[in-house]
């Protein structure tokens, strides 16, 4: 690996000439590994006039050659899973197993895509009104910018450039610059796709760098992911300066566990998605709702499992030596304020000098408790205790996120309740990552989105276009008249 990493525009890697640059770490050993170039207000001009550039030329490309190139890049992207789960492992931390899988769901991403030709169809009216027809059509908006967070380095990115690049736009990526190889072999796998130069751009950077693409005049749009006071700051400052923005924020997800489940079926599923990826999830299970009677048999049966989480082969290190004492003392304060600290991931043995942090199980935690308030985003799960499902669903939809929700349960009347009764985006029924396959679209409600558009499949399409109606009539010179009345449909 490089140890300077830099932009990549125009079809090449581009140093900077801005001399600013950040550490990039191995979290599983804590080495420092590389340095990435920052963009500067001058390198940002750079990246955004090519992409003006390459977005002249693109949004003219027929359909079936977008579509073609998609397909092209689908194939890439295949064979090159594992150098791409490689890269996400190293600079992210998780498993390589799990970083595989990220880039498999990314994938998906892409072949909704490849339908373009289909997806992109507009509507047409024969003779709406007397001698007259009309049609749509949906036109790219230029260049649009994804700025993408640390814990989905492949995946994220993949959600939005496929759609954003079928749609005729050129793409500009500003990923998170704790891990910014992936965006790299993304572009250049875009090229050996046989996309055009600078319809993928990256610009490596920070917030300045964000700040300078939220302001510039020639971005069309932006596509955020990250934490929710980031997202809140990213939604505001670019409506403001007139452009469209989808921002997805962070997350609180609860695991309902009613009384009538198959409480191992729960157990195994809340320790996958509260433990997976260390917690560096937004979709992460963080808090387990026991409802009824069921606390100390969920409690027991999570326990029992979690010394076959093993740490450093199951579940990585967090991002940062910051972070990891961070989420340390959550588990601190949870003991603190009147939490039981069943399981303790602080007393478990680092496997690498890197930042680790065992699973912590805290239970009795009530609403107030700031390992309930707050978004951990590590391996920490709270159990709550609940007498009902009233009281459930009531927790649920009284906290300001609405990422997603699992429901667990043999009772399919009580999730058709649960379903319709609670205000989260994503909803899963005995499902603990409900993430949506390809062909629908992810976002979550309250502070988990700001914008209306949901990312990837169908809403993030129409996010990347813009409707244009066109009314025609051929008219015959011999009827021709002044008319000033207000044009009447006939
Ligand atoms: P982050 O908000 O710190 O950073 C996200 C991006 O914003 C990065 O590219 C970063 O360089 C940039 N950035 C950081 N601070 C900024 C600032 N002050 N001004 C402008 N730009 C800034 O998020 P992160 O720590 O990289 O990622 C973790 C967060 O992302 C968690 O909160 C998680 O829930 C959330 N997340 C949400 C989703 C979702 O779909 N809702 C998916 C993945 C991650």
């Amino acid at each position: 690996m490089s140890s300077h990493i830099s932009h990549w525009i125009g079809g090449r890697p581009v140093a900077g000439p801005g001399g600013r640059t950040a550490p990039v770490h191995n979290p599983t050993t804590g080495e420092r590994i590389a340095e990435t170039v920052l963009a500067t207000e001058a390198d940002v001009e750079t990246a955004v006039a090519d992409s003006v550039r390459a977005a002249d030329g693109w949004r003219r490309a027929s359909l079936s050659k977008r579509a073609a190139v998609l397909f092209a890049f689908r194939e890439q992207l295949h064979s090159h899973i594992d150098e791409l789960a490689a890269a996400v492992a190293t600079e992210h931390g998780k498993t390589l197993a799990d970083a595989a899988g990220e880039v498999r769901r990314g994938l998906e991403n892409i072949e909704f895509a490849t339908g373009v030709p289909h997806l992109l169809k507009g509507e047409h009216s024969t003779e709406a009104a007397g001698g007259i027809d009309v049609h749509s059509v949906r036109e790219p908006l230029g260049v649009v910018v994804g700025i993408t967070p640390f814990n989905f380095p492949a995946m994220v990115p993949l959600w939005m450039c496929g759609n954003a690049i079928a749609a005729g736009n050129a793409f500009l990526l500003k990923p998170s610059e704790k891990v910014p190889s992936a965006a790299l072999l993304l572009a250049r796998l875009w090229q050996r796709a046989g996309l055009p130069d600078g319809v993928f751009n990256v610009l490596q950077g920070d917030a300045g760098t964000v700040d300078a693409l939220l302001r510039h005049p020639d971005v069309a749009a932006v596509s955020f992911v990250g934490s929710t006071p980031v997202a809140r700051h990213v939604h505001r400052t670019a409506t403001e300066h007139g452009k469209r923005v989808q921002a997805l924020g962070g997350a609180k997800n609860h695991a309902v566990v009613l009384p009538d489940a198959d409480l191992d079926v729960a157990a195994d599923a809340i320790v996958s998605a509260a433990y997976g990826s260390a917690g560096e999830r937004c979709m992460a299970l963080s808090v387990a709702v026991a409802v009824g009677g069921v606390g100390d048999a969920l409690v027991a049966r999570i326990a029992d499992r979690l010394p076959g989480v093993r740490l450093g082969v199951d579940m990585g290190p967090l991002i940062t030596r910051e972070h990891r004492d961070r989420v340390a003392g959550y588990v601190a304060a949870g003991a603190e304020q009147g939490a039981t600290v069943l399981v303790d991931g602080r007393d478990a043995e680092p496997p690498a000098p890197g930042f680790f942090l065992g699973a912590s199980l805290l239970d009795h935690v009530t609403p107030e408790m700031s390992a309930y308030r707050d978004e951990i985003f590590g391996p920490v799960l709270s159990v709550v205790r609940v007498p009902g499902f009233e009281e459930a669903v009531e927790l649920v939809n009284a906290n300001p996120y609405g990422n997603g929700t699992a429901v667990f349960t043999r009772d399919g009347g009580a999730a058709r309740r649960f379903v319709g009764e609670i205000q989260v985006g994503m909803v899963g029924v005995n499902v603990p990552v409900p993430v949506p396959v390809g062909a629908y679209s992810f976002g979550g409600w309250k502070a988990s989105l700001f914008g209306d558009a949901h990312m990837y499949g169908p809403e993030g399409l129409a996010f990347y276009t813009r409707a244009k109606v066109v009314t025609t009539r051929w008219p015959d010179p011999a009827t021709s008249a002044v008319d000033l009345g207000f044009p009447q449909t006939r």
